[in-house]
């Protein structure tokens, strides 16, 4: 049975990077009937983030990925958190440094810093160069025991080695050991390093596939060598492309908001959001951009990655949310929407109401969150037009004739709704000689006060001859 695991360290809000590694190894695992883990890598206690697990786990339920076992979710492999596995980890330390792979190292960080200085100096690599390599055992443990600081790192072999990895992406790639230095496996507070946790748990955990973003690709020799130490088969591997910007640099937060909580919160669909992930460097066998989860599960394969970066596409995000907006149920529409506009001057008003308008403003709408600006036209008394082109269309000469000319139609009938409105504006054209665009352009920015607004037709239904030549009257006076 396939088991993949999400392992985010606990140092922030879910990116959009994360999502997309948990993604692609959830649609693996369900692809496949296995299993999908949460492990939450919270070594470095430094850098915890207040909050982080519930937020990764809750941003992961939002977008619809389930977690078969996790610190919340149970599971015969746990502890999931790495902070509760140290008796775990202990056992294999002890292991590697009792069979020579490890070994207890005393240096002291100005020494470190030296070391690294004359180093640089030279125009070398800083790496750590051996000196506590050649203790004796007894030696080590004498000086731990007396009190002396310590860390443990692991022994890159002495005769350089070519590490090679079939990659389930990028194919074959090799590393040589000598570009590795004796890493430290476990810190000075007694805490495993990622390295060494994250093969004892993927080891422990049965895991079968190892995905993650291709900036660990230089880790994998030291991975394996730990594998060899162990006497353990190592996992599959996937490292995915990076997610770039616009310009080919690296996605990063400082480049706008990447936390799948502000896509939420500004008013984005899981279902959208997933789907744009899923294409960030994976793409179809067909020329096809809408998937559901259902069919993601379906289509998935690593195959299909690219081992390029991929180009993070706002506009692409956007076209796709609106997508899935146009296509939801109205209610479950309304459902979505009750929490934006909760938080707007609108909260309360009738649900029968707002449900009307919200019909009126569904295929125009990008964002859930742009509900916010949409509601005032329906409800303001004088609604403002804040569009620079509305309002330069409406100071034109022309469009005060087309709106003089429409008050005096709609004021001689009795009602105006969507079966009229085309007759009369027959006759604002037979009277003013303007036609086309010109025509009806200015009647629908004085009716809804937007460029890119709702359908006319529906907005002059539900508005009616009253408030219609209120508005039409307003812009008169733009
Ligand atoms: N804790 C690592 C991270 O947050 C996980 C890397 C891995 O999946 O092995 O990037």
């Amino acid at each position: 049975m396939v088991r993949l695991r999400f392992a985010p360290s606990p140092t922030g809000y879910l990116h959009v990077g994360g999502l997309r590694t948990a993604l692609f190894c959830w649609l693996y695992a369900r692809k496949n009937g296995g299993k999908f883990i949460f492990r939450l890598e919270d070594t470095d206690q430094k850098r915890i983030f207040e909050g982080a697990e519930n937020q990764l786990t809750s941003m992961l339920e939002w977008s619809g990925i389930e977690i078969d076992e996790g610190p919340q979710y149970g599971g015969i492999h746990g502890p999931y958190r790495q902070s509760e596995r140290l008796d775990i980890y202990a056992q294999y330390i002890r292991l590697l440094l009792d069979e020579g792979n490890a070994y207890r190292c005393f240096c002291t960080s100005e020494r470190l810093e030296k070391l690294r200085n004359e180093q640089r100096k030279k125009g070398n690599t800083p790496r750590y160069d051996g000196f506590c390599r050649n203790l004796t055992k007894s030696e080590a443990s004498r000086r731990a025991e007396s009190g002396e600081d310590y860390v443990v790192r692991m022994k890159i072999p002495e005769v350089p080695e070519t590490m090679v990895l079939n990659d389930l992406i990028r194919g074959i790639v090799s590393i040589e050991t000598s570009q590795s230095e004796d890493q430290v496996i476990v810190k000075s507070d007694g805490f495993p390093t990622y390295h060494l946790a994250v093969v004892i748990d993927d080891y422990l955990m049965k895991i079968t596939h190892v995905v993650r973003g291709e900036e660990w690709i230089p880790s994998f020799p030291k991975h394996l060598l730990l594998y060899r130490y162990f006497g353990w088969d190592p996992p599959q591997f996937a490292h995915l492309p990076l997610i770039l910007n616009p310009d080919r640099s690296k996605l990063s937060k400082r480049q706008g908001d990447v936390a799948v909580e502000d896509f939420r919160n500004n008013g984005f669909l899981p279902e959208s959001l997933v789907n744009f992930v899923a294409m960030l460097g994976w793409s179809p066998g067909e020329d096809k951009e809408l998937f559901t989860l259902p069919e993601l599960i379906r289509e998935f394969s690593f195959e299909r990655v690219n081992k390029s970066g991929a180009v993070f596409d706002q506009e692409k995000l956007n076209w796709m949310n609106q997508q899935y907006i146009q296509k939801l149920e109205l209610d479950d529409l309304q459902q979505r929407l009750n929490p934006f506009i909760n938080k707007t001057p609108y909260a309360g008003k009738d649900q029968k109401i707002l449900r009307k308008i919200i019909k009126i403003l569904q295929p125009r709408l990008v964002t859930l969150s742009e509900i916010r600006n949409r509601l005032s036209l329906f409800f303001e008394n004088n609604p403002e037009a804040s569009d620079p082109e509305v309002l330069k269309v409406l100071r034109e000469e022309n469009s005060k004739q087309v709106l003089a000319n429409f008050i005096k139609q709609v004021e001689s009938v009795e009602k105006l709704t969507k079966d009229n409105l085309g007759d009369l504006m027959k006759n604002v054209q037979n009277e003013t000689k303007i036609k086309g665009k010109n025509l009806w352009m200015p009647l629908r920015y004085a009716i809804t006060l937007d460029s890119e607004g709702p359908d006319l037709n529906l907005i002059v239904d539900l508005f009616g001859k009253e408030r219609c030549l209120h508005l039409a009257r307003s812009a008169l006076k733009f």
